[in-house]
């Protein structure tokens, strides 16, 4: 995946989380991230701000963003919360103040987000651009009704600015798996494919642990984090 799709569904989303620490406590606050080219993701804040002192402190962040809604909308057949098809966002990255100067440079060499924070800090002066310049993270696909494709999740992970990321879902060690099938008939977002030895499609994969419950041979290993 490249920084231009991140950018796009971030688009989409419109305004993210953003979690910063503060000493050992944790702080998120709503954020509109005002563009994106190929160096990062860019948002503005006031120096005078509680978020800017954080991040100058500690530059790792957290985002994240949902689309079109994070709106329970009635009951699906089984009686659960319907939650209409759309994605999830998420990045764990690196920040860095971008300084006037190259705001300066960059928005007269035609760049649209450091153009519109040159306008704002115009009328806010305390206004502060920020890049961030490494990351990784996920795009959580969700179709949980299957409405418009025959499995529930696709999950798309990321890494830019030099960091490296894990694949998604749990893992079904070959040595150990006598291909039973238990895990195929339990799981219900079809995240596991037949095989001399079963095999976990990452990207479908719930991380429920349903699988991990029935696998007579404790074949299957837990996922990583990001
Ligand atoms: S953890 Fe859940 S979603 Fe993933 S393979 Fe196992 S049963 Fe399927
Ligand atoms: S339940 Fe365990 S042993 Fe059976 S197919 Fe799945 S991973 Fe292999």
């Amino acid at each position: 995946m490249m920084l231009r799709d991140i950018h796009a569904a971030i688009e989409k989303i419109g305004c993210l989380t953003f979690t910063t620490l503060d000493g050992d406590t944790m702080h998120s606050r709503i954020v509109s991230v005002c563009g994106g080219d190929e160096e990062g993701i860019y948002f503005l804040t006031m120096d005078v701000k509680p978020f800017y002192r954080q991040m100058k402190a500690n530059p790792h962040v957290a985002l994240c963003g949902i689309y079109p809604s994070g709106r329970k909308e009635g009951k699906n057949k089984a009686g659960q919360p319907y939650f209409r098809p759309g994605f999830f966002l998420r990045l764990t990255g690196e920040v860095r103040e971008v300084p006037e100067e190259e705001v300066r440079a960059r928005a007269e060499a035609g760049s649209e987000p450091h153009r519109y924070a040159l306008e704002d800090a115009a009328r806010y002066p305390s206004m502060k651009l920020f890049c961030v310049f490494r990351g990784k993270g996920e795009i959580f696909d969700y179709d949980f009704e299957m409405e418009n494709r025959d499995h529930k999740l696709l999950r798309t992970r990321f890494a830019f600015g030099g960091d490296t990321v894990h694949g998604a879902g749990m893992h079904i060690d070959p040595e150990k798996c006598i291909a039973c099938g238990e895990c195929f008939e339990v799981c219900t977002f079809k995240a596991v494919e037949p095989g001399d030895a079963y095999r976990i499609l990452g990207e479908r994969c719930d991380e429920c642990g349903s699988c991990i419950q029935v696998c007579p041979q404790e074949a299957i290993g837990l996922s990583k984090t990001l």
